[in-house]
């Protein structure tokens, strides 16, 4: 089944039971808590939180995400995009488990030829929340899955959160059992590869608001009313309905990682490191391609910081894979624009806009590499030849201040040989520079009265205390 398909039957489903459609909302989040929309309920936060009245009781959608927390994953698991698409069904104070737990079975359960998935019930597990008596009563007595096939979990996998204060509550996770083949025995709790999380059923239930410190938002108790919030990935649902064992080789992402074997000359399939390159460029490419379409630019902040880290990344392992001086990412970004055009029909229209912003990033970042390397590679043959493991926070500075090097493509190009870097040097240095940054302009606006006082009090207080990473360094560790 295309995945164009799988988004049409879900939506049509829920509207069949009286469900309004909405449009995937742009990327770029409207909540000021949030850089990138990251889940399907991020556009009706406000009538979760009852700030605003939603204008129907029951809606469906196929919303964009993009998870900076998940680019570690991508490529080495078999299920985590970057960007992906979640389909959904919210009911804002209208029905609660009691039918959402129905709705789900009846559409995973119910046959292809009658508009459904066409799951085999017996692979399905579900999880509910610890003491979510409630939700597992449903499951058994309302739907039928056996008790051995319903596993309980706390927190960390069966309480969803935004991870920035909003709407929260006990949720209920439906999985695939993909066979032995892929894992261990033993439900979902054992292992998440074999068993695939296809479907989570968020319970609305409370609240959660500014804390004192970042990750920490405490429950600050019930909202106004109960209300139900689903995501189901549509890439997975895609691979397990193509028969495919991972997200990647899926008709629109594999489209992309096919043309990118073809452009590089590496055969998918031959190696575990290039397939893992592969799978990388695959989804970033489409990630960019998305965010760009979405109207965000290359930068070094915030999104345009995460959508450059994503277009040097994909750029690079390009070029781990053909050598230097490969310019790939015009037709690959065609190749995505083509793939995602089914769902997506503005890609077409401003293929333009695209193709100049994602060749531009790519020459400048090429310009980038090319005066950089050569310092790199005699800075870590120097560490090897002296039988060391650690690039100095010294070459690391250099490679910033002269070549502007972010120190995470450092990070990665010293792994390729085997090396670490020492970051706390590196830090020690660029917080050195930025006190003398400060300092020089603070002497610069009083002219050059009292120079004196400055010297003194820099001897006297030294160098500034590194007090933690700032937003953008935060996000680039994320990348
Ligand atoms: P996982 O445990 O596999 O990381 P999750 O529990 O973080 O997934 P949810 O926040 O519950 O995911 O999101 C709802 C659904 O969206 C998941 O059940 C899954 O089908 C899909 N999904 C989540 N993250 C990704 C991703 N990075 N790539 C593709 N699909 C995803
Ligand atoms: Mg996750
Ligand atoms: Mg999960
Ligand atoms: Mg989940």
């Amino acid at each position: 089944m295309e995945t164009a398909e799988i988004a049409r039957r879900f939506l049509t489903f829920f509207e069949n039971n009286g469900h309004t459609v909405v449009p995937s909302a742009s990327l770029i989040a409207e909540d000021p808590t949030l850089l990138l929309v990251n889940a399907g309920m991020v556009p009706f936060k406000p009538y979760f939180l009852g700030q605003r009245t939603p204008p129907y009781d029951r809606a469906t959608s196929a919303q964009k995400c993009v998870r900076t927390i998940d680019i570690d994953e991508v490529g080495k698991t078999s299920r985590h995009a970057s960007f992906f698409q979640m389909l959904g069904n919210f009911s804002f104070g209208d029905y609660f488990k009691e039918q959402a737990i129905p709705f789900a079975w009846e559409l995973l359960t119910r046959p292809v030829g009658e508009g459904g998935f066409g799951f085999d019930a017996e692979k399905l597990w579900v999880t509910v929340f610890h003491d979510d008596d409630e939700a597992e009563t449903l499951w058994r007595e309302r739907v039928g899955v056996p008790a051995e096939r319903i596993q309980r979990r706390g927190m960390a996998d069966n309480f969803w959160s935004m991870g920035v204060p909003g709407p929260c509550g006990p949720c209920s996770e439906i999985y695939y059992d993909r066979g032995p083949e892929y894992g261990r025995d033993g439900g979902p709790i054992a292992d998440e590869n074999r068993y695939l999380e296809v479907w989570n059923l968020v319970f609305m239930q409370f609240e959660r608001g500014p804390g004192s410190g970042k990750d920490d938002f405490p429950i600050l108790g019930e909202l106004p009313s109960k209300n139900i919030d689903t995501g189901m990935g549509l890439e997975r649902m895609a691979a397990l309905l193509q028969g495919v064992d991972n997200i990647y080789e899926t008709d629109t992402l594999g489209r992309i990682l096919d043309r990118a074997a073809t452009l590089t000359g590496v055969k998918y399939g031959d190696h575990e490191r290039s397939d893992v390159s592969l799978r990388v460029i695959a989804d970033h490419v489409r990630t960019a391609t998305m965010l760009v379409s979405d109207g965000v630019k290359p930068g070094n902040e915030k999104r345009g910081y995460v959508l450059r880290r994503i277009l040097r990344r994909s750029i690079r392992n390009l070029r781990l894979l053909s050598g230097d001086d490969v310019f790939f990412m015009h037709d690959l970004t065609d190749t995505a624009i083509q793939a995602m055009g089914g769902l997506y029909p503005e890609l077409a229209s401003s293929a333009d806009m695209i193709h100049n912003v994602i060749d531009a990033e790519e020459k400048n970042f090429a310009d980038t590499l090319r005066s950089g390397t050569t310092l790199f590679n005699r800075a870590a043959q120097r560490t090897k030849a002296g039988g060391g493991t650690v690039l100095s926070g010294d070459d690391a500075f250099r490679l910033h201040d002269t070549y502007g090097f972010p120190i995470d493509l450092t990070l990665e190009m010293a792994a390729e040989q085997g090396l670490s870097v020492d970051e706390n040097t590196f830090r020690d240095l660029m917080n050195r520079q930025r006190e003398t940054g400060k300092r020089d302009a603070r002497l610069k606006k009083l002219g050059n009265a009292d120079i004196s006082t400055y010297a003194r009090l820099l001897e006297t207080s030294g160098a500034t205390a590194f007090l933690g990473y700032t937003d953008q360094e935060s996000e680039a560790r994320v990348l």
